[in-house]
């Protein structure tokens, strides 16, 4: 392991999302895993003891022996993924921000904070400009940066495109959301094979009411101004193991031609994009033509960084609003620990982690 990257722990990491930040962390150009931490359970245990890995390909050889840690401040790190449980996250994040870590969060317990960033690199990557403000409000020498719902960020991965140039309205949204958004072992397979079910805790509110108004908001300098648009959702748990289907209706503020919306996606080239992060996919979005896609099973690892990408289809137009399409996202990848280390990976870019850590991560990229 090298020791000139940068240190980073996983709260959480035994958990469904906590698995997916240490494998997409193994190899990272810019980061490496120096602590691993779960509830107090695990704490003390070896991580392949206590964690039963259940993604595709072998828990990373080097952290199987490394011993967990409780999720208390102490080790040498200075920024955390958190993926721990809403129950248990908002103490514990705020204790690691207050004692100079960065915490980048899948959690929903400080999203809605009005000087809390929820970020999506593509989408509102000047919303961090609120750290500052945090820091000095809360006193506190470290931060906490949220990403959304894993069916709000696909949404507004597909949305964001059109909405800075036709302005988007109103949203018709119906969500095809995988089991594996519901954690390990998640929803019992009486229930879901077979079946369709029409109800996720929560959910609905997220996408109709906070995650989009907020992340196509407005930065003014000290707050964030949400944006005027009217969102209905209906979210529903299908029998697939990963990958949001969501199918979209839209009204925009100025009606756009369909070889318009196309040319949007097509000419899509947000900051993280240009800045070349590493985990940012080139595109951000891909357009499927075909008219049976885009598919869970063939298309959520689509793109140059897999299950990063947002994948639309069947745009077509809609008799009741403008357009409709189909929006389809890895949930576990993108919409929860890859939506993280993204954010990482822009606060580091721009120096929010410290000029030492911005010059670290340019000279690994040239190396
Ligand atoms: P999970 O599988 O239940 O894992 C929870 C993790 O937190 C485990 O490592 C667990 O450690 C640890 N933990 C539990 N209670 C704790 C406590 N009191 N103190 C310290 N650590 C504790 O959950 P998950 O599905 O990975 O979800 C994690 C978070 O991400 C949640 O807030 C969830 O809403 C969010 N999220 C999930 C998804 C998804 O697709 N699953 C998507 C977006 C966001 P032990 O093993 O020791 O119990």
């Amino acid at each position: 392991m090298s020791s000139s990257k940068i240190k980073v722990g996983v709260l959480g990491a035994t958990g469904a999302v906590g698995q997916r930040f240490v494998q997409m962390l193994q190899g990272h150009p810019w980061f490496e895993i120096s602590a691993l931490c779960a509830s107090e359970r695990s704490a003390g245990k070896r991580y392949a003891d206590a964690c039963n890995w259940n993604l595709r390909g072998d828990m990373p050889a080097h952290l199987r022996d490394m011993v967990l840690l409780e999720c208390e401040p102490g080790f040498d790190a200075e920024l955390v993924f958190s993926a721990l449980p809403s129950e248990s996250a908002t103490a514990i994040e705020q204790r690691f921000a207050a004692a100079g870590y960065g915490v980048c969060s899948n959690s929903r317990n400080h999203r809605y904070d009005a000087d809390v960033p929820l970020l999506i690199p593509e989408v509102n990557p000047e919303h961090l400009g609120l750290l500052e403000i945090q820091k000095q409000r809360r006193g506190w020498s470290g931060f906490i940066v949220t990403n959304p719902n894993c069916s709000t960020t696909h949404l507004i991965s597909a949305l964001h495109p059109l909405h800075v140039r036709f302005g988007v309205s109103k949203v018709f949204v119906v969500t095809m959301q995988a089991v594996s958004g519901a954690g390990y072992p998640g929803v019992s397979s009486m229930d879901i094979l077979d079946n369709i079910v029409p109800y996720i805790s929560g959910e609905e509110e997220k996408m109709e009411q906070k995650e989009p108004q907020k992340l196509l908001g407005t930065f003014d300098g000290t707050q964030v101004r949400y944006a005027d648009l009217v969102l209905s959702a209906h979210c529903n748990r299908v029998p697939v193991r990963n990958g949001h289907l969501e199918a979209v209706s839209v009204e925009f503020k100025d009606k756009p031609a369909q070889e318009e919306i196309l040319q949007a996606w097509a000419e899509y080239q947000p900051l993280a994009q240009r800045l070349r992060l590493p985990s940012a996919p080139q595109p951000a979005v891909i357009y499927l033509a075909a008219q049976d896609r885009p598919q869970p099973r063939l298309d959520r690892l689509a793109g140059t960084v897999p299950g990063m990408a947002t994948v639309v289809g069947r745009l077509r137009p809609d008799p009741l609003f403008h357009y409709k399409f189909l929006v389809l996202g890895h949930n576990t990848i993108r919409g929860a620990a890859g939506g993280s280390l993204l954010n990482a990976e822009l606060i580091v870019a721009q120096g929010y982690l410290g000029s030492t850590a911005a010059a670290l991560a340019r000279s690994l990229e040239v190396a």
